[in-house]
C-alpha cells in the first residue's frame, strides 16, 4: 500500500456524527439475524448429525464461523466442522476416505443439492446447498483452530455492542465495495473482522483489551492446539477486575467508524506494521519477514498464516482506494442521506 495524498476533509459536525451513528446502528439492525434464524441453523446441524450418524459412525458436527462468532448475516454460509468420536485429532486419519464417505452420505440427503468435495485445500471440505433455506455451506474435517478463533471473535463481540455493530458495518462495506471475497482474490470477512478488532485495541482509550495477553495468576497459561497457543482470557464477567481500561472509551459507533477509516488511511503504516490482535505492542512486517506482502494480517493463533498473503498489488491498491473513498464519503457532512440509499436492498 503506497501512501497517497489524501484530500483534506471539512470539519465534522455533531449532527453528522449522529447521522453516521444512526446509519451504523441501522446497518446492524437490518443485517443481523433474529433468534428464529439462529435456531434454524442449529436445527439444520442437528438434522445433519442425526442423518450422518447412520452412514459415518461417530460423526460429530459443530457450527463455527459467523453462525457462531456474533457477526453473522441472515444469508451467511453454514460453516460446519466434523470430527469423529474417539479421535481427538486428525492425526492418522485417512481424510480422503472420510471426505469420500461424507460426500456419498450427503448426496443421499433429500434437502441437499450441489454436493462438491474440495480436497486440494489445506483443510478438505465438502460444499453443499440447502434447498429449504437457500443457505450454502461446507463441512470441514478437524478444523480445530477455526473453532478456537470463532470463540475468540465471539468473546470480543460479547464485550461491547459497538464491536458487533462495527464488524457488521465493515462486512457490509466490504460487500458493497466488492472487496470481501477471498476466493476472488480479495480478503475474507474474517480478515476484515480482524482489522476492526485491531483498530479497537489500538484506539486510545481502547474499546477492547487484548484477550490473548490477559491471564489470572502468576504465569500465562499455554494451551496448545495443532502446535499453536490458543489461550485467551475467557472470564468475561470479571473483565472489569482484570482490565483497567474497561468502559473508559465512550465514543459512539459513528465516531469509531469514521475513526477506523481515518486510522487505516491516515495513520496505519501497511508497509511497516502487521495487523495483529494477539498483542498490544506493534509487530513489524520485518520481524515476521512479511515485508514483500502488500498487506499483513496475522491469524491470532496460526502465527505463520498471513491472511493478506494472497493479495495482488492491484487488489491491495483497490482495497486501499475503497477505504480512501469511504473516508471522504463518511467524512464529508451532508444533511441527510439521499432517498435512494434508504432502501438497504440497493446495496446489493
Ligand atoms: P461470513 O458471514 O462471510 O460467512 P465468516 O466469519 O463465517 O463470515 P467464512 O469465510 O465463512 O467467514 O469463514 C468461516 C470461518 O473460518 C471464520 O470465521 C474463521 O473462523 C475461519 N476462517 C476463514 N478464513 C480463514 C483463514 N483465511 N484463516 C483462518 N481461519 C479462517
Ligand atoms: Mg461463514
Amino acid at each position: 500500500f503506497k501512501r497517497v495524498e489524501l484530500e483534506p476533509l471539512p470539519h465534522m459536525t455533531l449532527d453528522f456524527v449522529k447521522l453516521l451513528n444512526d446509519v451504523c446502528e441501522q446497518c446492524y439492525c437490518d443485517f443481523a439475524p433474529d433468534d428464529v434464524e439462529v435456531n434454524v441453523r442449529e436445527h439444520i446441524l442437528q438434522d445433519f448429525e442425526n442423518f450422518l450418524r447412520c452412514q459415518v459412525p461417530g460423526a460429530k458436527l459443530v457450527l463455527f464461523g459467523s453462525s457462531k462468532n456474533g457477526f453473522g448475516f441472515k444469508q451467511s454460509d453454514l460453516d460446519i466442522c466434523m470430527t469423529l468420536e474417539g479421535q481427538d485429532t486428525a492425526e492418522g486419519l485417512d481424510s480422503m476416505a472420510v471426505i469420500e464417505s461424507l460426500t456419498k452420505a450427503l448426496r443421499k440427503h433429500h434437502a441437499l443439492r450441489n454436493i462438491l468435495p474440495i480436497t486440494s485445500a489445506k483443510v478438505p471440505i465438502v460444499k453443499f446447498y440447502h434447498t429449504k433455506t437457500g443457505l450454502e455451506g461446507d463441512i470441514s474435517l478437524y478444523n480445530t483452530l477455526a473453532l478456537h478463533n470463532t470463540e475468540l471473535l465471539a468473546s470480543y463481540a460479547a464485550i461491547d455492542i459497538r464491536v458487533k455493530i462495527l464488524c457488521y458495518v465493515m462486512k457490509v462495506f466490504a460487500k458493497v465495495c466488492d472487496i470481501g471475497d477471498a476466493s476472488r482474490g480479495s480478503l475474507s470477512s474474517y480478515a476484515y473482522t480482524l482489522m476492526v478488532l485491531y483498530f479497537l485495541q489500538q484506539r486510545s482509550p481502547p474499546v477492547i483489551p487484548v484477550l490473548q495477553e490477559m491471564y489470572v495468576g502468576e504465569e500465562k497459561p499455554v494451551v496448545l492446539v495443532d502446535g499453536w497457543d490458543v489461550h485467551f482470557f475467557k472470564d468475561l464477567k470479571n473483565l472489569h477486575k482484570y482490565w483497567p481500561e474497561y468502559k473508559k472509551n465512550k465514543e459512539s459507533v459513528g465516531q469509531l467508524w469514521f475513526g477506523l477509516l481515518q486510522f487505516y488511511t491516515e495513520i496505519f503504516d501497511f508497509k511497516e506494521t502487521v495487523i495483529c490482535i494477539r498483542r498490544k505492542e506493534p509487530l513489524t512486517t520485518f520481524k515476521k519477514q512479511w515485508t514483500s506482502k502488500h498487506l499483513a494480517i496475522e491469524d491470532p493463533f496460526d502465527l505463520s498464516h498471513n491472511l493478506g498473503a494472497g493479495l495482488s498489488r492491484r487488489m491491495a491498491s483497490f482495497i486501499l482506494k475503497a477505504f480512501i473513498n469511504a473516508r471522504s464519503v463518511f467524512g464529508t457532512p451532508v444533511r441527510g442521506f439521499p432517498p435512494e440509499y434508504s432502501n438497504k436492498m440497493e446495496y446489493f
